[in-house]
């Protein structure tokens, strides 16, 4: 157990009108969770205080060797009322091994819940209640030994701040474009790939940004050796609906573990859909969409939930899936799950928790 100092604001900001117009994650609440670490002491002075500014020595390694990493997940109102987490300890799990594979220190499970619980339920009513609308909330942790010798830190920040948010994207569940990128890869077998990291995302902006230009609105990577597996895009893990079977590629070691990911796979498998997960290829993709049984794509990641994908390019190929419309099973999948993240469907699963 923790034994969290509670210092709340003086200054309660006013809650923005929470639609469309509000772009994702700019608007942060009232109050955030903070922890220090050192080697010799372990996990101290947890806390939790007014959102603000916070001061760290420049010469703090994140900025330098970029020893970071950080969770996304969310907490949704019902219409009762009540607010809940879907699947938070898998979210905690999974920065665990992001740390250790970044030689940075493990949080105890149920200490890294309860800040996430305590500060939840601090700022309840930011939370917005429209459907596809929920508070984001975002657990990082940052190297603060001031040092610029390159060497794992023994001193660290953990934080947890949050944002209410409204549907990832702007135009709503509509399908998407996607770029294959071809030329720079994202993370590789080995690397840290498998980490939630920023090191990753920086990797990754220079093909986002020429994606962008073109009018595409997220890139899908390939993997790193051979240019021709597909892995996952920008912030999401991918699924494709192929002669009626459900397929996404195999956690390699160099794409994420997906919350959504696991949780979509076990949903169709209790529609009934068998589900592979294996290397699957550019060139099967083009040739699946080429005689037409490439039915439906779509990604998953917390922030977007389910997005359905309507135009792929590769190269000089642009290929349109399901005339740009948003499938039976992405639309069903899409339905279930918020369904169940917001309480209004039945948690088959057991994966949601009360705060
Ligand atoms: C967070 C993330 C995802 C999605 O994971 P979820 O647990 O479903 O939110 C996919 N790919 C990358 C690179 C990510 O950082």
């Amino acid at each position: 157990m923790l034994n969290i100092d509670i210092k709340r604001t003086n200054n309660y900001k006013p809650k923005p009108n929470i639609d469309d117009s509000l772009e994702f994650g700019t608007v942060f609440t009232d109050h955030m969770f903070i922890m220090d670490y050192t080697s010799e002491d372990g996990w101290k002075n947890p806390r939790i205080e007014e959102f603000k500014d916070i001061s760290i020595s420049p010469a703090a390694m994140v900025f330098h060797y970029g020893q970071s990493l950080f969770e996304g997940m969310k907490a949704y109102k019902t219409e009762e009322g009540d607010v809940q987490l879907f699947r938070p300890l898998k979210h905690i799990k999974r920065a665990n091994s992001s740390a250790k594979r970044l030689c940075m220190p493990q949080i105890n499970e149920e200490d890294f819940l309860q800040a996430i619980k305590t500060l939840v339920d601090i700022d309840r009513d930011w939370i917005p209640r429209k459907r596809g609308a929920a508070l984001y909330i975002r657990p990082f942790m940052i190297a603060t030994d001031p040092s610029v010798n390159v060497k794992p830190s023994t001193k660290f920040k953990f934080i947890i701040i949050l944002s209410p948010v409204f549907s990832y994207y702007k135009e709503g569940l509509n399908p998407v474009k996607i770029w294959i990128e071809d030329e720079y890869v994202r993370a590789i077998r080995g690397g840290i790939g498998e980490a939630k990291t920023g090191g990753n995302y920086a990797a990754a902006m220079l093909s986002q940004q020429k994606a962008h230009e073109a009018g595409f609105s997220q890139v899908l990577w390939l993997d790193g050796i051979e240019h021709k597996y597909v892995e996952e895009v920008g912030a999401m893990n991918i699924f494709f609906k192929i002669d009626n079977k459900v397929i996404t590629p195999s956690l390699s070691g160099s794409i994420l573990d997906g919350v959504t990911r696991s949780s979509v796979i076990d949903l169709c498998r209790y529609f009934g859909y068998e589900v592979e997960e294996r290397r699957i290829s550019v060139d099967e993709l083009e040739k699946a969409a080429c005689e037409k049984r490439l039915q439906e794509v779509f990604g998953t990641g917390t922030a977007a939930v389910i997005s359905p994908i309507g135009t792929l390019k590769f190269g000089d190929n642009i290929y349109t899936i399901n005339s740009s419309k948003i499938g039976n099973l992405t639309q069903k999948i899409y339905d279930t799950l918020t369904g169940i993240q917001s309480g209004k469907e039945k948690d088959i699963f057991n994966w949601t928790q009360k705060v």
